[in-house]
């Protein structure tokens, strides 16, 4: 029989998975019984919305044997089945592709990252198995097959025998070694330990053959062995449970079996409504970015259960995006099994219970903000930023249900603050909240601009995603406060005009500065005398509601939408530098027009802006040192 390969990438994966240290080998139970209850949820949706199925509840279940001397360990299921080109795409490739790419990037160790973060579930068997043969009939053929494979060399497909529907998997336990005991995986009382402690809710019966000793019959003394079947597991799904009986463990458990995530949840939300609606809900904020969070892969949604069956993995619709990080399920009684897709997206059921539900996880958020601030903190380094889209997107349709969970760092502590902490402690003159756009706090601190507003003992917070300033113009005022850029024209801040300034002197500074904007027609719409700057000599702001960090956001789109702000270059009057540029303006035309194509430039590269000609730039510094 031919042997066919994995594919490389595949088989990469493989073996760093065989050879792993990983810790918790005796997961790969879970896996395989969560990959059954799958199996068993998807013949079960088949009966009860195909009328020529008889689904008998008591025919479902999982069954698991393990047997001492020939070191083997079956688990049986009366699932779907898998037809031989299930088998050849579902145990023939591993995770998804790129996974293995990610691996390398963030160096994991071992297999230990790989293993919760792609579901490579059925292949972590490998870990406690040296041989592996799945036999599955799938549901409407004929035929069988069985499919084995001793690991990384490839597998073999052939025709099998089998009677009835559904999957069996013979795992042939690996020998014990010097470091390695692998008998635990064989002894009944360790297995069922092991069922319990993972796979207790799986809605359908576990079953194991448990030996027990009894007095043989007509003896008083003699003993014998007996098998009797158990049912392992409780099988009432965690979310119909009362919250008080529950443990966060409990909670994190599901977590992880239902492959939700490899980290820690930081917070879960278990809901129980019965008002208009009728469902459950557990609902988990993750600790860590799924890796492919923000990418165009990432795919939100949450599990959707009509009346305890599954019937959809992700459902879009009942997560808006500003909320895609949350992952969970709901259980509604109120929803129909038959529903298609299409219909689902107009049902007003389940529009309710989105509705419900964002509601809950922005309560949730809110609370987690107000008793748990590192926690939240930490949320909001990963997902913050879909927060922010979640504020600009929809022309700002959810900003006031997302403001105040808004954060920034700021120039006080450098640290994060909500916009409500911004404005309590505002000093009563302050008009506006002020900002800084720039790529990281310490070029913003730098920045020529901040210094009026830093003088005035005014706190700026900063602001470094792309995405803030958008987000920002979408909320506009926050408690009748206005957001002002501290590039802004106007910063609300009284500054006394130089009293000794007469008006021949300002008349003549305009000459100076009308000239000058002569020379930069087209680059800045004015020049004049700045009320911002203290030490620097120059700096850029902006007119109007274009800012120069959102030109230059804009122009980095793919359809480039060429917006461009109104430049205004400013002039520090009371900086030595004017003085030398006066005495240009009388003496030496030729002089003012490299000083301000020079102020200009220097300008520019203070805003993090291209120069148009570098070379230019640099042959004009050489002129005045010659
Ligand atoms: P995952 O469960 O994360 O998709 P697995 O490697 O565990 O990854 O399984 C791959 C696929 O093989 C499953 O998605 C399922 O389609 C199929 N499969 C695995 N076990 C069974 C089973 N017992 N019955 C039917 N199909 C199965």
């Amino acid at each position: 029989m031919e042997k066919k390969q994995f594919q490389a990438e595949s088989k990469r994966l493989l073996e760093m998975m065989i050879n792993s240290i990983y810790t918790q080998r005796e997961i790969f139970l879970r896996e395989l019984i969560s990959n059954s209850s799958d199996a068993i949820d998807k013949i079960y949706y088949k009966a009860l919305t195909d009328d020529s199925l008889v689904f008998d509840k008591d025919s479902y279940f999982i069954k698991i044997t393990a047997d001492k001397d020939n070191r083997i360990l079956t688990i049986r299921d009366t699932g779907v089945g898998m037809t031989k080109e299930d088998l050849e795409n579902n145990l023939g490739i591993i995770a998804k592709s790129g996974s293995l790419a990610f691996k390398k990037e963030n160096e994991a160790k071992d297999g230990h990252n790989i293993i919760g973060q792609f579901g490579v579930g059925f292949y972590s068997a490998f870990m406690v198995a040296d041989h592996i043969a799945v036999t599955s009939k799938a549901l409407g053929s004929d035929t069988a097959y069985k499919w084995e494979s001793d690991g990384a060399d490839g597998y073999t497909i052939a025709p099998a025998e089998k009677d009835s529907i559904g999957t069996e998997i013979v795992l042939s336990i690996k020998a014990n070694t010097e470091d390695d005991n692998y008998d635990e995986y064989l002894d009944e009382y360790r297995l069922k330990a092991i069922i319990k402690k993972y796979s207790d809710f799986i809605r359908y019966p576990i079953k194991m053959d448990i030996t027990g000793k009894r007095l043989k019959e007509g003896s008083e003394s003699e003993f014998e062995d007996y098998q009797e079947e158990q049912h392992v597991n409780s099988m009432v799904p965690i979310w119909r449970k009362n919250k008080s009986e529950l443990t966060p463990e409990d909670y994190e458990k599901f977590y992880h079996e239902k492959h939700y995530g490899f980290d820690k949840p930081l917070k879960h939300i278990h809901v129980s409504a019965d008002g208009a609606v009728v469902y459950q809900a557990i609902l988990f904020i993750p600790e860590n970015m799924p890796y492919d969070y923000y990418s165009k892969e990432y795919e939100k949604g949450l599990e959707l259960y009509a009346n305890g069956v599954l019937i959809m993995n992700k459902c879009a619709d009942l997560l808006p995006d500003y909320f895609s990080f949350v992952k969970g399920m709901v259980d509604s009684e109120s929803l129909s099994l038959n529903i298609s897709r299409e219909m689902l997206q107009h049902d007003r059921q389940l529009k309710l219970i989105a509705k419900n539900i964002s509601s809950k996880i922005k309560g949730s958020l809110q609370s987690l903000l107000k008793d748990e601030r590192e926690k939240y903190e930490q949320f909001y380094k990963s997902f913050g930023r879909q927060l922010k889209f979640g504020v600009y997107s929809d022309y700002g349709t959810h900003k006031e249900l997302l403001q105040d969970l808004l954060m920034f760092s700021s120039s006080k502590e450098k640290q994060l603050v909500t916009l409500e902490e911004y404005v309590a402690r505002m000093p009563e003159d302050q008009k506006y909240i002020y900002y800084a756009s720039g790529e990281s706090m310490e070029r913003i601190d730098k920045l020529p601009q901040t210094e009026l507003v830093t003088d005035k003992g005014y706190e700026i917070l900063y602001f470094t995603d792309d995405i803030d300033e958008f987000a920002i113009k979408m909320i506009m005022t926050y408690k009748e406060k206005e957001f002002r850029s501290v590039s802004s024209g106007d910063l609300g801040i009284d500054v006394e005009d130089n009293a000794n300034d007469s008006e021949s002197d300002k008349k003549e500074n305009q000459d100076l500065f009308d000239y000058m904007n002569g020379l930069l027609a087209g680059k800045v719409t004015s020049v004049k005398a700045s009320k911002r700057l203290r030490k620097h000599p120059v700096c850029l702001s902006t007119d109007g509601d274009v800012t120069i960090e959102m030109e230059k956001i804009l122009n980095a789109m793919p359809n480039n939408p060429n917006v461009k702000a109104e430049k205004v270059l400013e002039i520090n009057v009371n900086h030595d530098v004017f003085t030398s540029l006066k005495d240009a303006f009388e003496k030496d035309k030729e002089k003012l027009n490299l000083y301000t194509a020079l102020l200009y430039n220097q300008a520019l590269l203070i805003e993090g802006l291209p120069l148009q000609d570098p070379v230019e730039f640099t042959n004009d510094i050489c002129k005045i040192m010659v």
